[in-house]
């Protein structure tokens, strides 16, 4: 227990504690907390679909026909004919041959990686991956090499020595970075799997319902749906509910059916979450505009920023802010929070050290009006 207070004390004394709010959704982007409202720019929810009327429609439906809960695990009672039809729908809309459906992003990371990779594998991945993916990676036993990020030349140079050494080997990255907000290099990298014989994984979280024609992500954008072995994204984010999806072969749904150990050992998830899902697919589908208007935003967002000398990164919805320190990054969001903005510091070990940064996670609900206020605010906080 006293390594417990120990660390506890340094976390506190570095800036780096961690702690819980409970915050009250109000829609429209705003919370409120502690009767204090705030504008939200820390939100996954991008196009608002959590409070969409045909999300909340399918929702309220499926409790009253099924109830509120799945009952047990999918190889059980729990596996829903509504769990099938999502899984239909997931591989139409990202073009591939079957589609399995996850609790959690989370759970889809740790289940796949540590079910297809093992010992006498290697997994060259980016170094700024999920933890999630870094935990699957570590929990399969494989030699995982990390990629300097989005840099290819160092990517090869590690696969020219270490390839050869091994049977299996992954290419692993995010679409969308989730800390940074731009984009992996997906050509180059389908072209360095097709050369050095790996198998690819890519996981699209921050990219499904944003980018490509259909809105499926940017493995659609990019025109690779077809050359990427494993396409994995969530529904938690653009998607507004929760659960995730593996886009891929039959053959490798069934290995993992039989073998991915977060998708069998645990409870199917409620109707009602997966109504909402399908739903969300179709009105990404038809509704093309919010997610155009969006990136428009960002794109006026950052180009604004720009102009008043700050700097940003990315180039998606996600505009990060490098600040440097972690005691600034806080200060500032502080500052921001005293004016009714509610944006996160994120600090290492979320990021690397001195990168800690203010992450600015733009949604439909920030307009002109809104985005130009917190420049103001940005500027008089000498951000
Ligand atoms: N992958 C990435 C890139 C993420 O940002 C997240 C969520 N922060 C996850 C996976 C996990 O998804 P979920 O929240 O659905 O567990």
């Amino acid at each position: 227990m006293e390594e417990i207070a120990e660390f506890l004390k340094t976390r506190e004394k570095e800036g780096l504690m961690r702690t819980l709010k409970a915050v009250v959704p109000l829609g429209r982007g705003r919370i409120r907390f502690k009767e204090k409202e705030y504008i939200d720019f820390s939100s996954n929810d991008y196009l608002g679909l959590s409070r969409h009327p045909k999300l909340i429609t399918a929702a309220k439906k499926a409790i009253d026909e099924f109830g509120t809960g799945a009952g047990a695990s999918r190889l059980m009672s729990g596996g829903l004919e509504l769990h099938q039809k999502l899984e239909q729908k997931i591989s139409a809309f990202k073009n591939k041959e079957a589609a399995l459906f996850f609790n959690s992003g989370y759970q889809a990371n740790v289940g796949i990686l540590g079910a297809l990779c093992a010992k006498g594998d290697a997994v060259f991945v980016d170094r700024l991956a999920h933890a999630s993916i870094l935990d699957g990676i570590v929990l399969s036993g494989a030699r995982f090499f990390r990629f300097q990020h989005n840099d290819c030349a160092h990517s090869e140079s590690l696969l020219g020595k270490e390839r050869a050494n091994f049977k299996k080997a992954f290419i692993v990255t995010e679409t969308v970075f989730s800390m940074d907000g731009d984009k992996a290099p997906l050509k180059d990298l389908v072209s360095l799997k097709e050369k050095y014989d790996c198998l690819m994984f890519v996981d699209e979280a921050h990219a499904t319902g944003i980018f490509g024609k259909n809105g499926s992500g940017v493995s659609e954008e990019a025109g690779l749906t077809e050359k990427i072995d494993l396409i994995m994204g969530t529904f938690s984010k653009a998607l507004g509910s929760f659960g995730a999806y593996l886009a891929t072969s039959k053959e490798i749904k069934e290995y993992l059916v039989n073998t991915c150990r977060s998708f069998i050992y645990s409870t199917a998830l409620a109707p009602a979450v997966v109504a909402a899902n399908l739903a969300s697919i179709d009105v990404i589908k038809s509704e093309p505009r919010p997610r155009i208007k969006l990136l428009e935003m960002a794109q006026y967002f950052r180009q604004a920023l720009q102009a008043r000398g700050i700097t940003v990164k990315g180039e998606s919805q996600i505009v990060p802010i490098v600040v440097g320190e972690n005691s600034r990054a806080v200060k500032l969001a502080q500052g921001l929070f005293d004016k009714g903005y509610w944006v996160i510091p994120v600090r290492p070990p979320t990021v690397p050290e001195h990168e800690a940064r203010l992450r600015f996670s733009l949604t439909v609900h920030h307009d002109k009006k809104i985005l130009e206020a917190l420049i103001n605010e940005l500027a008089s906080l000498k951000v």
